[in-house]
């Protein structure tokens, strides 16, 4: 597999973008520590390394476990065969002669920086050069989806549809949240996924009132809101996906609760357009749900960013003044959280495309 889910030349074209994103921020080179920018930059797919990508160089420096197959994935880097240590990076920095160098401010530990800065200064080369701290550099890139990487997300997003549908009508009264937790994983794996994106949440009753709940002994009763949130992963990219449902008859409370939700999450997928910010697009939804008077109890932002991981960039939050871009994909999640009854969330992905939203999700949702 060369970069992932990407066609042969885009590991080319993200370098590209990633040195004109070096430029601006006036340094000439970066220091890749993140596991998933590296893959997303190399095509490695191998759990330890770093990228060090100056103006006209790319290196990949790698133990030995690793240094045969980033050969074979990394075709564009020189791969260098490294210790675990830090040593050799003022080498590398002399012999490219870098006088600003970035790192990942949000990944490397102050343990590891430490290290860097020691290593610098036991070196023969001289003090090496102005370590820069940066963040979001590459998550940037990553958060505008080239086609191949929507494909592989559709495929992602397809699996977890396939695998909700398979099981939501054969939750009973009395199956406990973690026996439908684990037909959902099985159904995510036969349908195809390589792994889930995240442990399966399944929250009945007062349970679904907890956003992040994960799934445990609870016996589900009937007529109670049972909110299931789920991912597989595919060629490396995440789905995300909520469908709330009810064994039996409901409550009036969950029809006035649901229908809510539904409607903030529709409205949100009708208004959204490109160029809004983060937090414009989170007021679509909020609006309803304040409408209707739940606004106290939808406590979470409306979505975020999926790819490689299953919260990325972009934000979209009350608190981001991120503007949102034809190419991003993200999840519109409303919730509306009631403790000691339960809850509401619909979760689905989108991509903007010619400005609008297109719904990659596609699991059916209770009066939709
Ligand atoms: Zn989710
Ligand atoms: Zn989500």
């Amino acid at each position: 597999m060369t970069p992932a889910a990407a066609a042969p030349d885009a590991g080319a074209e993200r370098l590209r973008r990633l040195r004109s994103r070096l430029d601006e921020e006036g340094v000439d080179a970066i220091l890749i520590s993140d596991g998933e920018n590296r893959r997303y930059l190399s095509g490695f797919v191998g759990t330890a390394g770093y990228l060090l990508i100056t103006k006209d160089a790319a290196v990949l420096a790698t133990d030995s476990r690793y240094t045969e197959q980033a050969g074979r994935q990394a075709p564009g880097y020189r791969v260098d065969r490294v210790t675990g240590r830090l040593d050799w990076l003022p080498g590398l920095a002399a012999e490219f002669g870098l006088e600003r160098l970035a790192f990942e401010a949000d990944d490397i530990t102050v343990h590891t920086l430490d290290r860097i800065r020691a290593a610098f200064a036991d070196s023969p080369n001289g003090p090496g050069p102005e370590l820069t701290p940066t963040t979001g550099i590459t998550l940037g890139l990553r958060a505008l989806k080239e086609p191949a990487e929507v494909e592989a997300l559709q495929r992602a997003v397809d699996i977890a549809d396939a695998a909700f549908e398979s099981v939501s009508g054969t939750i009973r009264p009395g199956d406990t949240e973690a026996e439908v937790a684990w037909r959902i994983e099985l159904a995510v794996r036969e349908q195809g996924a390589e792994s889930l994106s995240f442990d399966t949440i399944v929250g009945s009753g007062p349970n679904a009132a907890l956003p992040h709940h994960r799934a445990a002994e609870r016996a589900i009763q009937e007529g109670e809101p049972i909110v299931i949130d789920m991912g597989a992963r595919f060629d490396g990219y995440c789905s995300d996906l909520t469908r709330t449902v009810v064994v039996g008859r409901s409550d009036g409370q969950f029809q006035k609760v649901y229908d809510t939700v539904l409607g903030a999450q529709l409205t949100a997928i009708e208004s959204v357009t490109s160029g809004m910010t983060g937090r414009e697009a989170d007021r679509l939804a909020r609006a309803v749900i304040e409408e209707a008077g739940f606004g106290e109890l939808f406590g979470h932002s409306l979505g975020h960013g999926v790819g490689l991981e299953v919260h990325e960039a972009p934000s979209v939050a009350a608190t981001s003044e991120g503007k949102l871009e034809d190419g991003m994909v993200f999840t519109i999640e409303p919730g509306v959280y009631i403790p000691g009854w339960g809850g509401v969330r619909i979760e689905d992905v989108v991509i903007l495309e010619n400005g609008r939203a297109r719904v990659l999700s596609k699991a059916p949702k209770i009066g939709a």
